[in-house]
């Protein structure tokens, strides 16, 4: 028997079984080794009876006092009761529909339970513990230590896994160890094949501990040293220096009606001294909603332009491009040589004169015309891509792209043989920089930390349903006060069962009986984007006063003189989300409200909800998400196109640190590691498959 040898050959390993494993990805004895718990139980020491307490877990040995089935009258349920001593005092057990229990454990066994004690009427009682005969002076491998959990596949127990792997753990010592010996010595970490055995039976914490180290740097460690490879294929080609207009920026800067916040400058200068470089830029903006990404973005444009190069910035949708073309054309309107062009499906403009057409519809003859002669092109991403190639790309911006991972990056480089355009990512994602950092290792960083110094906290209010006319009073106090109004709904055509109500049905109801006589609009995803523009258009204008709307007003839109956001249904989204609605008001210099409607069914709800009064700025809220919801399902999205981290976390910025420095230092000197190359490519193959 070696690594390679299929798992059909142990005992206990039918056909069936075999499918199973299978279905888990285990086919070899490798596999099986390989086949990391995903928590562990702590069961380190058994507790006396007279020492549990309700509501914990515990490993309890004890002696069988009485053990038999019994059968529920009113549903056909068996029962098996136990009495447990361990001479301190007496437990009851008590398992569900398991009789064969009572057959395989007798009066007089030495039994070991795990599980979580209860209050019975008998006193303290443990309802369908983990048994296991303990014979000899032998330790049970499923209650007794640090107990491991595994992922399971309908049909397979945890007790067969771990009976599975405790046949062929000593093969672990066969266990070639791919990382290098420097590594391993330089981070103090465990050999591969002690590690390995101490994840699934740890001796004791100290021993779960390292080898919890090892496995989760093995881990963090490849994750970096992709990044890092990635990096240096970026590093191998060449991009345009693009010329720092230094005076000219000054101009500009000091032509805008506010003061550049402090971070904002930071980022600015970061951002133009990358572009200077012969190397392509790869840089992440991040900075909360509201915190004025854009005119940074216009800094770097504007160079790209004065340098007579082309930039491109791509946005997820036609909303946000033509608004993006809107403020763009405001911000450059000293300088009309600056020539911008918006590229969407439904909308093709530029502030220019091309093909007979100034900012009036452009024939299809004129497309190419003005995409050549432009300096700025602001469009959807798919249209770019599809459509258009530049002679003189420069600089690519990405705004609010969160899927803009890896994969997209090396796409943009691929097949490039000449040179790449410098690359800028911009999120409001809020993610704390360490995070960043790992997840974007080949990206560096920028972050505007901080808010432009007007802006006024948005005021946040939970409104149960009882309050529902303080609202409305509110919105037509600030409507009389010359403000507007979002209204977002969960649904569009119709309320459902559950009192979510729809933008349809919102709509009418309000232009009929509250709102009457004001002038309202209606904003869904299914409608066609010529006609979103309109009513976009419209509000932006201030023509019309309420917005009601679903989820697509969500990201990026800028209309400084909205007050008010009343979310229906707030229980219905999540906080990111619930984070990103509220960031369409309080852009402008008047105070803001944010109006969550919900009667939050439950504590959690309620809890939730109210982290959105308590906390105003998106990284506060993204750890109470966290909090919340744990990271797998909070950072899911942004960690699309990144193997799913088995054992490590993101959060130990330690290790992860650690990682990336040895990342850094072996990436040039690959070649040396032959094992670690072969190990690189398995890791790869598995980050696409998912
Ligand atoms: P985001 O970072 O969410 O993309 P925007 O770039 O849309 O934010 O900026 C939000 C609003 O703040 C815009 O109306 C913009 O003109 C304004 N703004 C940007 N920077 C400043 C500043 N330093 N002081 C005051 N207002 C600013
Ligand atoms: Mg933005």
């Amino acid at each position: 028997m070696n690594l390679q040898t299929d798992i059909s050959s142990l005992s206990r390993v039918g056909l069936v079984t075999g499918k199973k494993l299978d279905k888990l990805g285990v086919h070899t004895i490798a596999d099986l080794l390989y086949y990391l718990p995903f928590r562990h139980e702590d069961y380190a020491t058994p507790t006396a009876i007279k020492d549990l307490e309700i509501g914990r877990t515990f490993n309890v040995v004890g002696q069988v006092e009485l053990i038999q089935n019994k059968k529920s009258p009113r549903r056909r349920l068996n029962i098996t009761e136990a009495l447990i001593t361990d001479g301190t005092d007496t437990l009851s057990v008590i398992w569900f529909n398991q009789p064969f229990i009572a057959k395989s454990i007798r009066v007089g066994d030495r039994i070991s339970l795990a599980g979580k004690v209860e209050a019975s009427y008998s006193g303290l009682s443990m309802i369908s513990p983990a048994y296991e005969k303990l014979i000899g002076a032998a330790k049970g491998i499923n209650t007794q230590g640090i107990i491991p959990v595994y992922h399971l596949t309908e049909g397979i127990t945890q007790k067969q896994v771990r009976h599975l792997i405790s046949q062929v753990i000593d093969r672990a010592e066969q266990l070639p160890d791919w990382l290098p010996q420097s590594i391993r010595s330089n981070q103090k970490l465990l050999e591969l094949p002690s590690a390995i055995r101490h994840i699934h039976f740890p001796k004791d914490h100290g021993s779960f501990a390292e080898a919890k180290r090892r496995l989760s740097f093995d881990e963090l460690f490849l994750l970096q040293l992709q990044s890092q490879i990635v990096r240096s294929q970026i590093s191998m080609h060449r991009a345009q220096p693009i010329k720092f207009s230094e005076p000219a920026t000054k101009d500009f800067v000091a032509s805008l009606p506010f003061r550049l916040t402090d971070a904002q400058r930071k980022s600015a200068w970061e951002i133009l001294q990358d572009m200077g470089r012969d190397t392509p830029m790869t840089r992440l903006l991040e900075g909360d909603v509201g915190s004025g990404k854009t005119v940074v973005a216009s800094l770097a444009l504007y160079n790209t332009a004065l340098d007579n190069k082309q930039s491109v910035l791509m946005v997820p949708t036609e909303i946000l491009a033509s608004q993006h073309y809107d403020s763009l054309t405001r911000l450059f309107s000293r300088y009309p040589e600056i020539k911008i062009a918006l590229f969407t499906r439904s909308d093709k403009r530029c502030n220019f004169d091309v093909a007979g057409a100034n900012n009036g519809k452009l024939p299809k003859s004129g497309w190419g015309k003005m995409l050549s002669s432009a300096h700025i092109v602001i469009g959807t991403q798919a249209l770019i891509q599809e459509h258009v190639t530049f002679d003189n790309l420069a600089l690519v911006i990405v705004d609010e792209q969160h899927r803009f991972g890896v994969s997209q990056r090396a796409k943009l480089l691929a097949k490039r043989t000449g040179d790449v355009p410098h690359l800028l990512s911009m999120t409001a994602t809020p993610i704390p920089r360490s995070l960043a950092l790992a997840l974007y290792g080949d990206l560096d960083l920028s972050i505007i930390n901080q808010m432009p110094a007007d802006r006024k906290a948005v005021k946040t209010e939970l409104i149960p349903e009882s309050r529902r006319s303080d609202a409305y009073r509110l919105i037509k106090d600030e409507l009389r006060g010359g403000r507007q109004a979002f209204i977002i709904c969960p649904l569009i055509d119709e309320d459902d069962e559950s009192g979510s109500k729809s933008v349809k049905v919102e709509f009418e109801k309000l232009s009929a009986s509250t709102f009457a006589g004001l002038p309202m609009g209606m904003l869904h995803g299914r409608m066609k984007s010529a006609e979103k523009e309109r009513i976009m258009a419209s509000f932006k204008e201030n023509q019309t006063k309420i917005l009601v709307a679903t989820s697509v007003i969500e990201v990026g839109i800028d209309i400084p003189n909205a007050t008010i956001m009343m979310i229906e249904g707030a229980e219905n989204f999540g906080l990111a989300q619930l984070h990103q609605f509220r960031g369409r008001v309080g852009r402008g210099e008047h105070q803001s409200h944010c109006l969550l409607m919900s009667d939050c069914g439950s504590p959690k709800t309620k809890e939730r909800l109210g982290a959105m009064t308590a906390f105003s700025d998106g990284f506060s809220l993204a750890q109470e998400d966290l909090r919340f919801r744990g990271p797998g399902e909070v950072y899911g999205t942004i960690q699309k196109g990144f193997p799913e981290l088995k054992i490590a976390s993101l959060f130990d910025y330690g290790l992860m640190k650690s990682a990336k420095e040895e990342a850094i230092k072996i990436v040039a000197e690959l070649d040396k590691y032959p094992s670690l190359i072969g190990k690189l490519k398995s890791f790869d193959e598995k980050a696409h498959l998912e």
